[in-house]
Parts: structure tokens; sequence; C-alpha cells
């Protein structure tokens, strides 16, 4: 097939403001940014009602990003070879904090009924953790560990990836704005883009948080939106931690090159991607809080990127009924990282009209509009909050 990519990098776009976090597990039971946002509602009294603890994910996005996350080991080499570029995929497992009997009263479920069985979890004592972890506070309970959550770093994959598809003879055209789709007979025929037009087969709508823009070329109300994410990240240090933590606070990864990144605010002020000295001054208490060895160290950046959201924070993937030559690619929300390589395997199978490798029917854009003609917004796992 012969594939072209369009991109015109847009202030805030999510892949390369990441964390780079591959937390299937965590991310599916409420950890990462969910817990630090129940942790910040609750905080100003604007949990909605009966919702009680960071919400989870559904056990078919589970099993998406688990098996999406067991891809990094090859894709990692298949992109040392293809691209000659190294993403840094790293096993350090993820420890969740536990500060308090709060944090306990919602680990311990997780532990004892956790989705993928007591393999993948492991419940540390804080002297435990301070073997495992020794610049990690001694101010806690514990910490609960999930193992097989590890790490890529962000900017690294963004880059291979697209080296690779250059390398493996897709063009590649950056600064190029996609402006509108040509349709004839039900089926997009072409992509105007500021460089001219460009035939197609199949136009793939993976534009992110802008995903509905480009939907609406088409004639489609796609239900993704910007959620912004604030993030900074500390000068280089040495070795401080071998795993990826979450706490209710924020979450910190050490990124192979000594930077450690502290995440991440969830708000909806739609495409401002500004940071706020409030976000700033609580993620970096968040972090001294758990590693005080921070609090001498200097942030040295600071960003925001803009998670495309979707009602139920699943991606929307595959075909548009009545809509030929179309597929989506959108709606990653806060785990568009570690499902990747399971969404580019599928789409290039949905492309190429072969049967997908998972089923790509929970993740349909048409789930949302027999949500709508139940009268219902499809289920939000965790409540996204306003700034
Ligand atoms: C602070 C933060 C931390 C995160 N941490 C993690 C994490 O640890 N793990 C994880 O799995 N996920 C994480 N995420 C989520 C993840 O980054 C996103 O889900 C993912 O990057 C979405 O990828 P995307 O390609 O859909 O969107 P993007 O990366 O935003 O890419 C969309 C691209 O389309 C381009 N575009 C848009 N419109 C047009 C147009 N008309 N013409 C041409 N180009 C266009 C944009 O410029 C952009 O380059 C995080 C997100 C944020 C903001």
């Amino acid at each position: 097939m012969r594939v072209t990519l369009v991109d015109n990098p847009k202030r805030g776009r999510a892949t390369s403001a990441s964390a780079g976090g591959l937390w299937p597990l965590g991310e599916s039971v409420g950890l990462g940014c969910g817990v630090i946002f129940y942790k910040a509602m609750a905080g100003m009294g604007t949990l909605p009602e009966g919702v009680h603890g960071p919400g989870q994910l559904p056990r078919v996005f589970l099993d998406f990003a688990l098996r999406s996350n067991a891809m990094f080991p090859a894709l990692s080499g298949e992109l040392r070879e293809i691209a000659g570029m190294d993403i840094e995929w790293e096993e350090t497992s993820l420890l969740f904090l536990m500060y308090d009997e709060g944090d306990e009263t919602f680990a311990r479920p997780l532990w004892e009924r956790c989705p993928c069985g007591r393999d993948l979890t492991e419940w540390l004592t804080p002297e435990e953790l301070a073997k495992a972890e020794p610049a990690v506070t001694r101010e806690v309970r514990g910490a609960l560990r999930f193992e097989g959550d590890n790490q890529v770093n962000p900017y690294k994959l963004a880059d291979a990836y697209r080296v690779a598809a250059r390398n493996l003879g897709a063009t590649v055209l950056t600064h190029t704005e996609v402006t509108g789709l040509r349709i004839a007979s039900g089926r997009v025929t072409a992509v105007e883009t500021t460089d001219g037009p460009i035939a197609c087969d199949v136009a793939v709508n993976a534009a992110g948080a802008w995903a509905p823009q480009v939907g609406r070329m088409a004639g489609l109300e796609l239900p993704v939106h910007p959620v912004r994410g604030q993030i900074l990240g500390t000068e280089t240090l040495p070795n401080v931690l071998s795993a990826c933590l979450s706490t209710t606070d924020c979450y910190l990864a050490q990124k192979g090159h000594g930077e450690v990144i502290i995440g991440s605010t969830t708000e909806e002020v739609g495409f401002n991607v500004g940071v706020t000295p409030e976000a700033l001054k609580t993620l970096s208490a968040g972090a001294v809080r758990a590693v005080p060895f921070l609090a001498d160290v200097q942030v040295k950046r600071a960003w925001s990127g803009l998670r495309p959201g979707s009602p139920d924070e699943l991606p929307i993937l595959g075909p548009v009924a009545g809509l030929g030559g179309y597929l989506n690619a959108c709606g990653h929300f806060r785990t568009g990282i570690v499902t990747s390589p399971l969404t580019g395997l599928v789409l290039a199978e949905l492309v190429a009209g072969d049967r997908p490798s998972v089923p790509v029917e929970p993740f349909l854009l048409a789930r949302f509009m027999a949500a709508d003609r139940a009268g219902t917004q499809g289920g939000r796992s965790t409540p996204v909050g306003r700034a």
C-alpha cells in the first residue's frame, strides 16, 4: 500500500506532551491521572453524586491495553532495526503509594480482586518499599505494585514511529494541514491539504483532540474533546527511581536520560495549552511528598498537552456505517501511548480489509449513537473537571 501521513504539528498535540507511561493495569483501575483527579474533585467537594472512588475502565479496554502493552518489547527491537532509534522501553512496574487509610481502602480491593489476578500485583510493607525504592518517603503505609506496567520515552516513540514509517516507504508530510475530505458516492476519495489533494482509497482520522474538525469534513460528529494535562520535568538526575510511582497527588516517572517527569492535571479548558502556577505548585508539592529528595532539585520545564477525551474514555476506532473509505483512530484520552501499537495494527488490518486481531465493535463510533438513542451519555468512568 502507498501510505501518506499528513501532520501539521499543533500546540498541545498529545503524544510528545505525554509521560510515556505504559500502565494498562494501573490506568484501567483508576491510577495515574485518574486517582489524582478524583482526589482533587473530592477536595473541592465537586464529585458527582454516587462517585466514591476513581472509575475503572471496562474489561474489554483492559484486554486491549494489556495486549498492546505486550507488543512493546518486540516493537522496541523493530524500531531500533528499522528507524535506528531507541524508544527507551523499560520494565519498571508501577507503584501506588498509600499515604493514609483512604488510600489503603482504595488499594486493598484492587489487590484482593485485581482484574488480572494476584500474579501481577504485590503488596509492599513500608520496609519492603524502603528497600526497593530508597528515595521514596518513609511516611507511607505501604505500596501496591503493578507488574508489567512499564514506560517508554514518548518523544522518542513518536519520532521512531515517524522515521520507521518513512523508512518503510510512507510519505510523511509535516507542516501540512488537512483542510477537507472529498466524498463521492458515499466514499472518501481524497484528502484535501494545504499542499494539494491526495487521492486515497482510505483516510484514517488520527487527528487527536482535533479529530472532530476532520470528522466534520465528512459530515460526522465525533464526541472527542480536548482535556488538558499539565506536566513538568526536573533537571537530569542520577538514578532516583526504579519504578514509576502513582500517588493521589501526582505520578512520577524517571526517564533513561535522568529527567523525572511529574504529571498531571485533568482539565477541560478547550484548546488552552497554558501552564498555571497552581498546577505546578500542586504537582511539585506532590512530588516532594513522594520523593523528599526532589525538594532540592530544579524544575527544568513545564508544559501541557491536550488529551483526546471521549465520553467513556475508550478510543474510537474503525469504520462508520454509511461512509466508505474512512476509519477512526482517535479518542485515546489518557492511554494513547500504551494503546498505540495495537491501534496501529488493527487499523492496518482494517485498511487492508483483513479481520482485525481484536474485535473492533466495542470501540466503534456507533456505540455513542446507540447511547444517544437510549438517552444516555455512554457512561464516563471518571468525571472530568472544569478549571
Ligand atoms: C500530560 C499528558 C500525559 C499523558 N501521559 C500518558 C501516558 O503516560 N501514557 C499513555 O498511554 N498516554 C498518555 N497520555 C495520552 C496520550 O498522550 C494520548 O492519548 C495520545 O498521545 C493521543 O495520540 P493522538 O495521535 O491521537 O493525538 P496527538 O498526539 O495529539 O496527534 C494528533 C496530530 O494530528 C495533528 N492534526 C490535528 N488536526 C490536523 C489537521 N487538520 N491537519 C494536519 N494535522 C492535524 C496534530 O497537530 C497532531 O500532531 C498523556 C497525555 C497528556 C496530555
